[in-house]
């Protein structure tokens, strides 16, 4: 089975060609990072008018590339939420156009759905899993079962961990999208040089950030009012650690309570060195398998959105033309198609 995905919901325009959920075929990115840097985050109407401009073009050379005309396809998936709507919106119409002309099966994707696919490109991993999603706008832990419907276990309560990092890193002066900086310095500092809180620990599969961005900025302050150079590398790795001991402890909860054998992380945090590392420890010492997609595939793209949309169709999801995007949807509402 071969599917098109197609993904826009924030500020890269992006197509796919995977094969059974797996094979990635082709895949394009149009980045607008440079059009937005400039203002310190996306400005969605900017966003929106690009993926306008660029989505036909997308489309166009990931087919190209793939080798395939839209006769070889077995479907259209796209991202119908969460997201920027107006972003959305576009990759939706376009997805609904190419769907009427070709006559092709169109499938509606979350985009959270879309990350966890991401866990079984180039592998050959089989649901039931256990999903911990670490991206910038979600923390959540999901169970997902044979037939791909998830369950959600557990999820933040305020901040995603992803924009926890994207806040620190702002903190310390460094630019949009600050995430894989703060790794970058925090390889480099002593994780225990402040001692950050780690909220809710002890009990639940929930997650609090909140409080640690708030003692991370109460930490820079203090520094800068003694007149003390802000020690950043120490800050980020020591912010680092706390965030990696709570996802790394929930997680684990997480595997024992259910019971199942493999754990797959998905979402942009994904990437995070410092959570590879801990992951991979704490489940050889517990003994559950872990597997992280490669870092290009854990940030927002398209062959994810196409992986899942394959494994929907397998299982006979289909969408009507009057898919819809959503700029808030949850996995219940998508799942019980509400879309
Ligand atoms: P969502 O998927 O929840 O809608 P999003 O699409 O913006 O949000 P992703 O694309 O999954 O999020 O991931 C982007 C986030 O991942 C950003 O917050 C970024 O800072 C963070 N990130 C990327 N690489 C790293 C890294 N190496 N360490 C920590 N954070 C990282
Ligand atoms: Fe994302
Ligand atoms: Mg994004």
């Amino acid at each position: 089975m071969r599917v098109l995905g197609i993904e826009t919901s924030c500020d890269e325009t992006a197509a796919a060609v995977v094969e059974d959920g797996r094979r990635i075929l082709a895949q394009t990115v149009a980045s607008q990072v440079a059009t937005h840097a400039r203002f310190g985050g996306v400005v969605p109407e900017v966003a929106s008018r690009q993926h306008v401009r660029d989505v036909t073009q997308v489309v166009a050379r990931t087919l190209g590339e793939a080798g395939v005309s839209w006769g070889d396809l077995d479907g259209i998936a796209v991202t119908c939420g969460p997201g920027l709507l107006g972003a959305l919106l576009v990759g939706v119409s376009a997805a609904k156009g190419y769907a009427l002309a070709t006559g092709l099966p169109l499938v509606g994707v979350h985009h959270i759905a879309g990350h966890v696919a991401a866990a079984f490109l180039e592998t050959d991993l089989v649901p039931p899993v256990l999903a911990l999603v670490v991206s910038g706008g979600h923390t959540e832990i999901l169970d997902l079962d044979e037939g791909f419907r998830f369950t959600r276990l557990g999820a933040t309560k305020d901040d995603a961990a992803g924009e926890a990092y994207d806040k620190v890193a702002r903190m310390v002066g460094l630019a949009y999208p600050g995430g894989p900086k703060v790794d970058e310095l925090a390889q480099r500092g002593d994780p225990q040089a402040y001692d950050f809180p780690r909220a809710m620990l002890e009990e639940g599969l929930d997650f609090s950030f909140s409080g640690l961005k708030s003692a991370v900025a109460g930490e820079i302050e203090r520094q800068k009012r003694q007149g003390e150079a802000v020690r950043a590398e120490d800050v980020c790795a020591s912010f680092q650690q706390a965030v990696v001991d709570v996802l790394v402890e929930k997680a684990a909860r997480a595997m024992r309570q259910t019971g199942r054998r493999t754990l797959v992380v998905a979402g942009g945090v994904a990437a995070n060195q410092g959570l590879r590392r801990a992951l991979t420890a704490r489940a050889a010492e517990e003994g559950f398998a872990v597997r992280f997609p490669p870092v290009r595939l854990c940030t927002d793209n398209a062959a994810m959105i196409a992986a899942a949309g394959c494994a929907l169709l397998a299982r006979g999801r289909c969408d009507a033309l009057t898919l819809n995007a959503h700029a808030q949807l949850s996995l219940d509402a998508w799942q019980a198609g509400r879309v």
